[in-house]
């Protein structure tokens, strides 16, 4: 697949906008990938809301104070222009000449996008066609494309997919064990996301230990407020934790991860709930949330340190799950040359890293609790000398990946 290191800079444009349009927000970053620098950040949130707020960075010349704004941004497209303007008052609007192209963030790509496209009115509708199975996601991307579009209509617009990196799975563990028919008449089957974040990690670990991605097995866990772990076998993912939804895997912070699908009729049956109840509860009311009342690992270490039970439980009860993964992804991969830890929990909770690998000796699994206790925002192994399978905090990048993906492709 491209890779950010197919991406050599030549002489012409050479900044990339990234967005990330989600159903209420859209975020975004402007990159130059002559240098891999970062020249501006911003979110805003709230669209279509009285309340909307956008907060923008600049990031040139060491950086300047976030801007902010409130009031209504009403849809996608007055969020775009009100971010084009922030861009604009820093000299980076977006008809600069140094623009090379934006890259767009699309949740599910299906199995027709195994790699990063250029958009075209085939490939949009092809994304539109795959709304049915991201229904909470695909949508708001297709608006940020049809809306940056409209922008620059002469700019190439890259998609770069959450689900392409998984698309290696073997047919073996990307498929359930239900009716063939069925869940091919409905696309039913495991796609996996934050494969932009896997992808980039998983290449960040081989370099980290000194060796080529062909050349290593790696267990990534990915955790976030989403949350997933994948099995990459020589830089191809052959196992990932979430499925047809992000709802599968790990407990996540409102998720709830893996449960007995009887749960749901159940829910029906006995309580007497819709789908679309049964769908906020699994997505939004559960995980840690559901169990203890919180979301942040900060918060939620708080309370155990205090003594608070419930607190403990959820602790216990996400890292047990964890533990589970990281088993059976060892043996899927039968040789593991590194467990790496990102996103907001895998790279600040040390408790989390600690409790995941305690107890995991036997599969060589040792963390260094004076390593662990570091604080970085560098690639680091948090594993002693002597041990046999390296663990490694390493930072995600999905803005640079998905920058990276972009410009190698326009580049060529
Ligand atoms: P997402 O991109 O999925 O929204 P992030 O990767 O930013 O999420 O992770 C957010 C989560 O990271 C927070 O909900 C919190 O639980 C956790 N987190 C952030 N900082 C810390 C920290 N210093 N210690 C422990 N957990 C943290």
């Amino acid at each position: 697949m491209t890779t950010t290191e197919g991406a050599a800079a030549g002489t012409g444009p050479s900044r990339v906008l990234v967005l990330n349009s989600g159903s209420s927000s859209v975020k975004y970053q402007l990159l130059d990938m002559r240098d891999h620098s970062r020249l501006a950040s911003g979110l805003v949130e709230r669209i279509g809301e009285e309340t909307s707020r956008l907060v923008h960075t600049p990031l040139t010349g060491g950086g300047g104070e976030p801007r902010e704004r409130t009031g209504r941004i009403a849809d996608h497209e007055a969020a775009l222009k009100a971010a084009a303007d922030e861009l604009a008052a820093d000299g980076l609007g977006l008809d600069s000449p140094e623009l090379a192209a934006i890259g767009h963030r699309v949740v599910h790509g299906g199995l027709r996008f195994t790699e990063p496209t250029v958009i075209t009115d085939e490939v949009l509708k092809e994304i539109e066609r795959l709304v049915p199975v991201a229904p909470l996601h695909n949508p708001a991307n297709i608006t940020g494309i049809r809306t940056a579009q409209a922008l620059r209509p002469d700019l190439p617009q890259v998609a770069v997919f959450d689900t392409a990196f998984h698309t290696t799975m073997p047919e073996y563990a990307a498929r359930y064990a239900i009716d063939v028919e069925t869940a091919d008449a409905h696309r039913i089957r495991r796609y996996g996301f934050h494969g932009t974040s896997h992808a980039y990690v998983s290449r960040k670990t081989a370099e980290l230990l000194g060796r080529a991605p062909q050349d290593v097995n790696v267990i990534v866990l990915h955790l976030g407020n989403g949350a997933s772990a994948s099995a990459v076998a020589g830089g191809r993912c052959v196992e990932t934790s979430m499925g047809l939804t992000p709802l599968e895997g790990l407990v996540m912070g409102t998720r709830s991860g893996d449960i007995d699908p009887a749960v749901t009729f159940h829910l029906k049956r006995v309580a007497g709930m819709s789908a679309d109840e049964i769908d906020v509860l699994l997505n939004k009311k559960s995980g840690l949330v559901g169990l203890c009342g919180d979301n942040d690992m900060r918060e939620i270490r708080r309370r155990v340190d205090e003594g608070d039970e419930r607190a403990a439980l959820a602790f216990d009860i996400y890292v047990h799950r964890l533990k589970k993964y990281i088993g059976a992804y060892s043996a899927v991969l039968g040789r593991v040359d590194a467990v790496v830890f990102t996103a907001g929990v895998g790279e600040n909770s040390a408790p989390v890293r600690e409790a995941a690998i305690a107890g995991l000796e036997e599969l060589g699994l040792v963390v260094d609790a004076d390593l662990n206790a570091v604080r970085s925002g560098a690639p680091r192994l948090i594993s002693p000398d002597y041990a046999r399978v390296a663990v490694a905090v390493v930072p995600t990048d999905e803005e640079l990946e998905i920058a990276g993906q972009t410009f190698a492709l326009i580049d060529n």
